[in-house]
């Protein structure tokens, strides 16, 4: 089947309520309904390397989209700053180590930021389209980095529609990540922590986007070139995949 009607059966969720392929075998489905319906609530994982542009591109896509970026990263940055979080000295160290902090934490965060946009959500004064009715969409970015944060996400939280892949080589991450690192501020943009997160990321992330390509989830984009021409890959994916779903995602 193309990508692109998988996507939109995805999106529809015509395939997903008799597809036991997206359901591990030995979990327990039936006591666990997720918190968020597939059906209203989209969710599209932004992957990829350090580095990658993940964030980039997803703040591009909101503008036109109506999404809500929600980065994982971020999210756990603003734990470890908030004053009385019982977690901060953890996520200090998990991510200047590059390693990926236990799920409970992250899949927490995110559960809350989506509870929050999707109250939000639609109003007299901010009409948006995708987002009355307890619908919403989301583009969750740097997450899951881990297969247990993929399979609590999906069956607790809410099913992920597809994923976002952006495939870059190490040699460009690493001097993009040193640029970065000059003024962002961030513990983990120096060349230690670097390799440490590339690490992880091969070891420990590529297994996620290689189980959601097994389900056919997955469009991969280059994102060596300059953020627009990305840009421009990404929207050509986008308008065909929201051109398919539109009905379902606005109604
Ligand atoms: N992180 C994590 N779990 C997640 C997402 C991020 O533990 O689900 C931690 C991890 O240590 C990672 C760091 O946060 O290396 C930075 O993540 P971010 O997504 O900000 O980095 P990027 O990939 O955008 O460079
Ligand atoms: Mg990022």
């Amino acid at each position: 089947m193309p990508i692109l009607q998988t996507l939109s059966d995805t999106l529809h969720g015509h395939k997903n309520t008799t597809d036991k392929t997206l359901v591990p075998a030995s979990s327990p489905t039936e006591a666990k309904k997720p918190v968020f319906d597939h059906n209203d609530v989209t969710v599209i994982f932004v992957l990829g390397g350090p580095g990658a542009g993940k964030g980039t591109e997803s703040a591009a896509l909101v503008e036109e989209y109506d999404f809500v970026h929600l980065s994982a990263g971020d999210l756990l940055r603003a734990e470890q700053a908030r004053e009385g979080s019982q977690h901060g000295k953890l996520i200090a160290e998990y991510i200047r180590e590059g390693l990926v902090v236990p799920m409970e934490v992250t899949v927490k965060l995110l559960e809350n930021a989506m509870r929050a946009a999707l109250s939000d959500g639609h109003s007299e004064t901010n009409p948006r389209p995708g987002w009355h009715n307890g619908k919403g969409r989301f583009l969750v970015d740097g997450f899951p980095r881990k297969m247990d944060q993929a399979l609590k996400f999906d069956e607790e939280v809410c099913l992920s529609s597809f994923v976002l892949f952006f495939k870059c080589p190490e040699e460009v991450l690493l001097q993009r990540l040193l640029e970065r690192g000059k003024t962002s501020g961030r513990a983990d943009d120096n060349e230690e922590s670097i390799k440490k997160r590339f690490k992880t990321f091969v070891e420990t992330s590529m297994p996620v986007v290689d189980y959601y390509r097994t389900q056919g989830k997955v469009i991969e984009i280059d994102s060596t070139p300059p953020p627009a021409e990305v840009h421009k890959a990404v929207k050509t994916v986008m308008d065909a995949t929201f051109a398919i779903a539109k009905a379902p995602l606005q109604g």
